[in-house]
C-alpha cells in the first residue's frame, strides 16, 4: 500500500504538518511528490486542494480510517525535490505557512482561477486518444481526473513530449480575451436556413454565405471588419443558430524580440579579471563561497557578471541573475540578452501572467541556461544552477512584504549551497548586514575601486537649501543647480534630476484653520495631481476632487505644501522654456512598457532632462548624462527608521553614479536642509567606507542590526482599541519567554497607524540568542489563525527592512 503526505489548503486552518492519505490503486503509477491533488478534508464532503510532499510504504500509526487520495492535478511534479526542501526551510525561517511557501514557488498562472487544459501536440498519437481533443487540440484536465486510465495515458504523452499542459485564463475580467465566432453553416444546412428568410433580407444572406465560408473559429472583430458586419448582425446570428462563439485568451506575444545586436566579451581590466577568476575558481571547485562584490558606480560590475556567466555556461551549468524590479530596465535585459540570445529567460512583472508562464516552462524543460528576473526570479527552476549573482543586493524590494516573508538573498544562499554553487552578492553600496559578514570573511570581498576608462566619480556640489532657497526665485531650485543646468544643457549634454515624491503637492492645508485633507482610509494627507485634477491617497488609491472650500471651515483659503514631480515639472517649463522634459514617476510609468519607452526616449535625445523619483536612480547607463540634480535630499532622512541613514547614502550613492560614465566627466548637485548630516556629507564624498564604520558604530551603541536580530510583530484590527490591547497582551507573553537580553520595543503605533480602514500596531524584539522564541513565535502563528475570523490580522517578520 503506498501513503501520499500532503500539505493541504484550507485558509485558517493551517498547519505545516502533512496529512496522510492513502493512494488508490490506479494513481500508484502515477503518483509522484511535488504533485497538487484534491483530497477529502474534515468530516462532511469537504474537498481541498494538497501538494503530496512524500510517499511512504509504512502504514502511519492511527486508529482512523485513511481517507483517499481523491484526484491528482498534474500529470508531473511541478516542484522537484529541491523546492520541497526548499519550501520546508522557508516556512521555518520566515514563520510561514508551507501552503504559502510551496504556492509561491509556482507561477501565478497554476494557481487558482484557471481552466487547465491538455494540449496535444504530436497527432501520431493512438487514435482512442487523439478523439478526445477538439480541433484546437484541447482536452479539459477535468476529464482525466474523472478517468484514471486515461489519466495515465495522457501523462505517458506528456512525458515523450507529445502533449503538455496549460492554462487558460477562467471568469477574470482582467485578462485579455478575444472572441472567436465558429460557423454552423454547413452545405448541407444553409438551404433551410435560406428558406426562413424573407426575401428582402439581403444583409442576412449575405451574412449566411460569409458563415458558409468560414471552416475554422475566427475572430469575431475580423469578422466583422471584412465582411462588413455588426455585432449586432452577428448576435441574432447566434440566436438564429447559426454560429456559436467562443472566448480565448488573447495569443500571448512571445517576447518582442527587439533588434539586439550581439555583444562580444569586453577585455577586462586589471580588477575585473581579479574578480571574474576568483568566482570561476569556486564554480570549477563546486563550493557555495558567497561573493561580496564592492564595486563603485560605473566600475563595470555587469560586465564581470556576464563574463562570470559565460564560465558557468561554458561548464554545463546555468545561472540565476537577479536584479530589483525597479532597475529592470530593458538596459541590463538587453545587455544580457545581447550576450547570450535565446538562452536567456526573463521573470518580471511587466509579464502578463501568461508569458511568465511560457517562460517558467522554457526554464523547467531546460530550453533557457540564464535567467534574468527580479525577486520571485529566486525560485526559477533551474535544475543545474552553476551561479547565482544579485545586482543592487542591499535594495529593500529584494525582501517580500507578504507571507512567506523571504529575502531573496536568504533563499539565494539556500539555493548556493543546494547546488555547491557561488553567490555573488554585487553592490556600490552593500548592506550593513553583508559588508559586515564580508569583514568576518564569512562572505568573500571583492572589490572594484575604479570607474572603467579611468574616469573619476563624479564632483558633488551640496547646496545649503536653508540660505539658498531665500536667494532663489523658486523654492524648489537653488541658482547653483539652475546655472549648472543651464550649463550642461547649453553643451548639449543630458541632466538627471531626482525628486522623491510624486505628484504635484504633497498635502493641502486650510490657511484660515489648519484642517488638512486627509484619506477617509488611511491617517495620511491626500496629494495634489495636476494632470488628472484629483487629490489621491498613494496608500490604498482613494481618489477624489480637489476641493476649493475647507470642508471645516467653508474658507477659500486653501493651500498646497510641498513638491512633487509634477509641480517641478510645470516649474522646470517656466524656469527653461527650451528644455525638453520626460517625467518618470509611477504616474507616468503604469501603462506596460511604460517605463522602456521613457528611458528609450531619453537614450535617444529626444529629452534633455529626465525628472524622476527614485525610480531613476539605479541601473540607467547613458554617455550623455553629465548632471545630475538632487532636489531633496532629505525625505528619506526624516523617515523614523533606523535605516534612514543607510537608505539615504545608498540612495544619494546610486544617483549620483548616473554621472559621467562615459568618457565626459560628471558633476552632482545635492540639495539639502540637513546638509551636516553624516550620511548625506558621506556621499557627497563617495566615502563608503567611512561611512559603513560611522553607521555600524552607531548601530552598535543602540543595538541595531547587524549587532542584533530583530523580528517584527504587528496586529492590526479595524478597531484601534483592539490592535493596541492585542499587542500589549503580546509584550506580556514574550516577557515570560524571552532572556533578559532580549529587548522588547514597543507596542508603538505604526507610522501611518490607519492603512485603508484598518489600525496597525507593531512591537520589535532585539535579541542575539534566544532559545524560547523561535518556537513561541511558531505556535503563535498557528493560535493566530483562529482570531483572523474576528478580524485580527497578525504578522511575523523576521528581519523586516521597514518599520513603517
Ligand atoms: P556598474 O554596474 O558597476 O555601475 P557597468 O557595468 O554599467 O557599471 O559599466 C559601466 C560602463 O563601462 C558600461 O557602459 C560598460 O559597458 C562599460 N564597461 C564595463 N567593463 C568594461 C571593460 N572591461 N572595457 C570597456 N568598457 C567596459
Ligand atoms: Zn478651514
Ligand atoms: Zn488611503
Amino acid at each position: 500500500m503506498l501513503y501520499a503526505q500532503v500539505i493541504v489548503d484550507v485558509p485558517t486552518m493551517q498547519t505545516n504538518r502533512p496529512y496522510t492519505y492513502a493512494v488508490p490503486e490506479e494513481l500508484v503509477s502515477l503518483v509522484h511528490p511535488g504533485m497538487r491533488c484534491v483530497v477529502p478534508f474534515g468530516r462532511g464532503t469537504r474537498k481541498v486542494q494538497g501538494f503530496i510532499v512524500a510517499l511512504t510504504e509504512q502504514m502511519p500509526s492511527t486508529e482512523f480510517q485513511l481517507k483517499e487520495l481523491e484526484s491528482l492535478m498534474d500529470l508531473t511534479p511541478v516542484l522537484n525535490e529541491e523546492g520541497l526542501k526548499l519550501a520546508d526551510w522557508m516556512a521555518e525561517y520566515t514563520f510561514s505557512f508551507k501552503i504559502a511557501c510551496l504556492q509561491t514557488m509556482l507561477p501565478n498562472l497554476m494557481r487558482a482561477g484557471y481552466e487547465k487544459k491538455v494540449k496535444l501536440l504530436d497527432l501520431n498519437v493512438a487514435p482512442h486518444l487523439k478523439q478526445l481533443f477538439d480541433q484546437n487540440q484541447l482536452l479539459d484536465f477535468e476529464v482525466l481526473t474523472q478517468n484514471r486510465q486515461l489519466q495515465k495515458e495522457i501523462a505517458q504523452l506528456q512525458k515523450k513530449g507529445q502533449a503538455t499542459l496549460i492554462y487558460q485564463v477562467k471568469n477574470r475580467a482582467k485578462a485579455k480575451k478575444v472572441t472567436y465566432i465558429k460557423s454552423k453553416i454547413t452545405p448541407e444546412n444553409k438551404d433551410m436556413y435560406a428558406a426562413k428568410l424573407r426575401k428582402n433580407a439581403s444583409k442576412k444572406q449575405a451574412l449566411l454565405e460569409s458563415l458558409l465560408k468560414v471552416t475554422h473559429p475566427v475572430l469575431k472583430t475580423a469578422f466583422e471588419k471584412q465582411n462588413g458586419f455588426t455585432a449586432a448582425d452577428l448576435k441574432q446570428a447566434y440566436t438564429a443558430g447559426w454560429l456559436d462563439f467562443s472566448e480565448q485568451e488573447a495569443y500571448r506575444d512571445p517576447l518582442a524580440q527587439s533588434h539586439i545586436k550581439p555583444s562580444l566579451p569586453k577585455k577586462l581590466t586589471a580588477e575585473q579579471a581579479q574578480c571574474v577568476s576568483q568566482v570561476t575558481q569556486a564554480l570549477k571547485q563546486g563550493s557555495s563561497q558567497p561573493f561580496l562584490l564592492e564595486g563603485v558606480t560605473g566600475s563595470g560590475k555587469t560586465e564581470v557578471y556576464l563574463q562570470i556567466i559565460a564560465h558557468a555556461l561554458a561548464m554545463g551549468r546555468q545561472a540565476l541573475m537577479l536584479v530589483p524590479e525597479i532597475a529592470l530596465t530593458p538596459q541590463i535585459v538587453q545587455r544580457v540578452k545581447s550576450r547570450f540570445g535565446n538562452q536567456v529567460a526573463l521573470l518580471h512583472s511587466g509579464l502578463s501572467a501568461g508569458e511568465r508562464y511560457d517562460e517558467w516552462r522554457r526554464i523547467e524543460q531546460g530550453q533557457a541556461s540564464v535567467v534574468v528576473g527580479a525577486r520571485s526570479a529566486i525560485f526559477a527552476p533551474l535544475k543545474k544552477l552553476g551561479v547565482i549573482i544579485m545586482d543592487e543586493e542591499h535594495e529593500a524590494s529584494y525582501k517580500q512584504d507578504d507571507m512567506p516573508r523571504y529575502h531573496t538573498r536568504d533563499v539565494a544562499l539556500w539555493r548556493s549551497r543546494y547546488h555547491h554553487c557561488p553567490v555573488v552578492l554585487g553592490s556600490a553600496t552593500p548592506s550593513l548586514e553583508s559588508r559586515a559578514r564580508a569583514q568576518k570573511g564569512v562572505y568573500q570581498g571583492l572589490f572594484l575601486t575604479k570607474r572603467i576608462n579611468g574616469q573619476t566619480l563624479p564632483d558633488v556640489l551640496l547646496v545649503d537649501m536653508r540660505e539658498a532657497a531665500k536667494r532663489s526665485p523658486t523654492p524648489d531650485f537653488s541658482l547653483e543647480l539652475l546655472d549648472k543646468i543651464k550649463r550642461h544643457l547649453a553643451r548639449k549634454e543630458q541632466v538627471v534630476l531626482m525628486l522623491n515624491r510624486r505628484g504635484y503637492s504633497s498635502f493641502m492645508m486650510c490657511r484660515e484653520c489648519g484642517y488638512v485633507l486627509k484619506c477617509p482610509n488611511c491617517d495620511i494627507s491626500l496629494t495634489l495631481h495636476m494632470d488628472t485634477h484629483r487629490m489621491k491617497c498613494h496608500y490604498c488609491g482613494h481618489e477624489e476632487a480637489i476641493p476649493y472650500v475647507c470642508a471645516q471651515c467653508h474658507s477659500k483659503k486653501i493651500k498646497y505644501y510641498g513638491t512633487g514631480t509634477q509641480k517641478v515639472q510645470a516649474q522646470l517649463a517656466e524656469l527653461l522654456p527650451e528644455a525638453r522634459v520626460l517625467r518618470m514617476d509611477v504616474d507616468t510609468t503604469r501603462k506596460k512598457g511604460a517605463h522602456e519607452r521613457i528611458l528609450k526616449a531619453f537614450g535617444q535625445k529626444e529629452a534633455d532632462i529626465l525628472l524622476g523619483t527614485q525610480m531613476i536612480a539605479k541601473g540607467l547607463d547613458f554617455p550623455d548624462v553629465t548632471l545630475v540634480g538632487v532636489l531633496n535630499a532629505d525625505t528619506s532622512l526624516s523617515l523614523p527608521d533606523f535605516r534612514s541613514s543607510e537608505k539615504t547614502f545608498q540612495l544619494l550613492t546610486q544617483v549620483s553614479g548616473r554621472a559621467g560614465r562615459a568618457n565626459k566627466a560628471g558633476e552632482v548637485v545635492i540639495q539639502s536642509y540637513n546638509p551636516d548630516n553624516y550620511a548625506i556629507q558621506l556621499a557627497c564624498r563617495h566615502d563608503y567606507e567611512r561611512f559603513y564604520a560611522y553607521e555600524m558604530q552607531l548601530r552598535h551603541q543602540l543595538g541595531y542590526p547587524p549587532y542584533y536580530f530583530t523580528i517584527q510583530l504587528t496586529a492590526s484590527y479595524d478597531n484601534e482599541a483592539q490592535a493596541k490591547k492585542k499587542m500589549y497582551s503580546l509584550r506580556a507573553e514574550l516577557e515570560k519567554v524571552l532572556s533578559p537580553k532580549a529587548i522588547i520595543l514597543g507596542p508603538t503605533p505604526q507610522t501611518v497607524v490607519k492603512v485603508n480602514k484598518r489600525y496597525y500596531y507593531q512591537l520589535v524584539i532585539k535579541y542575539k540568542k534566544e532559545a524560547q522564541l523561535e518556537a513561541y513565535l511558531k505556535d503563535l502563528l498557528l493560535k493566530s489563525q483562529a482570531e483572523e475570523r474576528s478580524g485580527l490580522k497578525l504578522v511575523i517578520n523576521r528581519d523586516p527592512l521597514s518599520f513603517m
